[in-house]
């Protein structure tokens, strides 16, 4: 039995069979011989991979040309190049002919050291080959391995998948009858592979450091998503005592689910409105039924990332459409593609970003690639005539970025009228807050939009410099930290002081602690995940307004981030005991 922990994202409990992904990154491949015998029927195989991989790329290569240009489509061709390069090949199949290695080793190991020679070239040209030489060889591993997408989509019930890493796409992609957990070595508690999780319902512990190395296939794992540990091998007693948790987590569940049809909120009497985050349309029937008021922030991204050829005008059309049909009258806030960062676009570049979290992300590459842009600017115009939809544009910096996708959405407002098409020429416009200098900026933005929406995933990582992907600054992510505070205060303030709605749609919103602090500060409109909200609004229903404001003035003025959390954390064990688990005060 092996016990080890990580970091909690997504709450649950599972006891299933471990499926070990190979990092598909990975060149290191151990040495093993084969039987002299067997080279021909190995040689066989590397053959079946490779041409299986060139199958693969032919089909991206035609879809990203038609879809991005042929500029994107390059890096297609590049790798289909090498797969037929006899500087590549020969040592390839010459070390299974004649070293009797199996093709696994061979392709690693060549590949190895061709990335080590491109490494050390002074031409930077070769440097940039690199990774493309790292994605050749896993490419070519998992086609050996037979573990491609395709088989992960074939695993057995109950299958909790084990990997170094996962991508947001990747977890999008989990065939969910089957797939019931994940575990990974990396991430961190905001990482959008964790926010994926807690879409899908699937229990998740990221950032266990070396849970691969420990895993075996087939091993049963218990996945503790609620307290972040993980166990190998439990033994029976472990087992049933796993088997009574998930019963016992099922009746809480029960319970407060039973609070779907009351009003969110507060004991003096304020209304909270309750929304829900989605990245996927078909979350809002399970919205609805938690008690949600409506869609606060719809990761709209999730169109690219679950697809292999980007979405036509029409698909995002449907899916909004679709959306507002499920909401009946219910509002819907759409936010334009957050791509970038952690999410699609490196894997379509030649050179990938050195800090893509400080890249071409978000609104900047809506602005830059406009056709994009604006296929989904209209679509969203047509939708807003079938219902209550908003637009908002993420990770606005400076207001240029505002007018301009806001003059992006006149000219398309003009298109759609010329073309007797209907759609709302009122539509809200607003933006998420989720950088310094936006918050600080907040009073000179509130002259502009219709509403702002506090980000505080992103806001909590550029504030204090923690990547919110890596487990080893895990502990330095901390959004009740002044610093995070005193930014939502200034949001909270300007848009008080010009009427115009502050919500907060980040993660911290579905945490009781931090939810009470935004309602401290004014904030009456809170968009968390489906699964999220019934505790919310437990919380807001045992909250008093006067008492959350208090509090938070307080721990604003703190001088460290420690000093605010247990502070906070005190008050609130004392005053509101049946959330915060701590024994009723006198
Ligand atoms: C945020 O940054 O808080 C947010 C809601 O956006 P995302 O998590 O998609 O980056
Ligand atoms: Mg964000």
């Amino acid at each position: 039995m092996i016990r080890t922990a990580g970091i909690p994202v997504s709450k649950g409990l599972v006891i299933g069979k471990v499926y070990l992904l190979e990092e598909e990154r990975s060149l290191r491949v151990g040495r093993q011989q084969i039987n002299p015998d067997d080279a021909p029927a190995q040689l066989e195989r590397f053959e079946l991979a490779r041409r299986a991989a060139i199958a693969d790329l032919d089909a991206l290569h035609e879809e990203s040309t038609g879809e991005m240009g042929e500029e994107a489509a390059k890096i297609f061709l590049f790798h289909i190049g090498a797969l037929n390069d006899p500087t590549i090949l020969k040592p390839i199949r010459s070390m299974i002919e004649d070293g009797h290695v199996t093709p696994e080793y061979a392709t690693s190991h060549t590949l190895k050291k061709l990335a080590d020679r491109f490494a050390k070239h002074p031409d930077s040209t070769f440097q940039s080959k690199v990774d493309d030489l790292r994605d050749l060889a896993s490419r070519l591993l998992s086609k050996l391995s037979g573990k491609s997408a395709a088989t992960l989509a074939r695993v057995a019930d109950n299958t909790v998948i084990v990997a170094r890493d996962l991508t947001p796409t990747q977890t999008a992609g989990f065939n969910r009858k089957h797939i019931t957990g994940f575990v990974t070595d990396l991430g961190g508690r905001t990482s959008h592979t964790a926010i994926v999780a807690g879409a899908l319902s699937l229990p998740a512990v990221v950032g266990t450091k070396d849970i691969t190395a420990r895993a075996r296939d087939g091993q049963t794992i218990i996945v503790d998503g609620i307290n972040g540990t993980v166990i190998l091998d439990p033994d029976e007693k472990l087992i049933a005592l796993y088997q009574e948790r998930i019963k016992a987590a099922e009746q809480t569940k029960i319970s407060l689910h039973e609070l779907a049809s009351l009003p969110a909120i507060t004991t003096d009497g304020i209304e909270i409105e309750l929304l829900g985050n989605i990245e996927f349309a078909n979350e809002i029937p399970m919205l609805l039924n938690e008690g949600g008021q409506g869609v606060g922030l719809f990761r709209t991204e999730f169109l690219y990332l679950t697809r292999s050829n980007p979405p036509t005008e029409e698909d995002h059309y449907q899916a909004y459409k679709n959306c507002l049909d499920m909401l009946e009258g219910k509002p819907l806030t759409i936010r334009t593609v957050d791509l970038g960062a952690d999410k699609y676009t490196q894997l379509q570049e030649e050179t990938p970003e050195r800090n893509p979290f400080l890249g071409l992300r978000s609104i900047r590459y809506s602005l830059v690639n406009q056709q994009m842009f604006r296929t989904q600017l209209r679509a969203i115009l047509r939708a807003s005539a079938h219902g209550p939809v908003k637009i908002m544009f993420p990770l606005v910096t400076n207001i240029a970025e505002f007018r301009s996708g806001r003059y992006f959405l006149n000219e398309e407002m003009e298109e759609l009228a010329e073309e007797g098409v209907k759609y709302n020429p009122n539509i809200e416009v607003g933006m998420m807050v989720e950088v310094p200098a936006a918050a600080l900026m907040a009073s000179s933005f509130a002259r502009e939009v219709d509403f702002f929406s506090v980000g505080t995933n992103d806001l909590v990582q550029y504030t204090l410099a923690v990547d919110r992907t890596n487990e080893r600054v895990a502990s330095l992510y901390t959004p009740i930290h002044p610093a995070v505070l005193r930014l939502v205060r200034d949001v909270a303030r300007a848009g008080r002081k010009r009427d115009i709605p502050v919500s907060c749609c980040g993660q911290s919103a579905a945490d009781p602690a931090f939810a009470a602090l935004l309602i401290g500060l004014g904030v009456r409109t809170l968009s968390v995940t489906a699964s999220s909200i019934p505790l919310v609004k437990r919380t807001i229903r045992a909250l008093d307004t006067k008492r959350c404001e208090r509090i938070v003035k307080r721990a604003i003025g703190f001088d460290s981030e420690a000093e605010s959390s247990s502070y906070v954390l005190n008050r609130l064990k004392k005053i509101v005991p049946e959330v915060f688990g701590g024994r009723p005060a006198n």
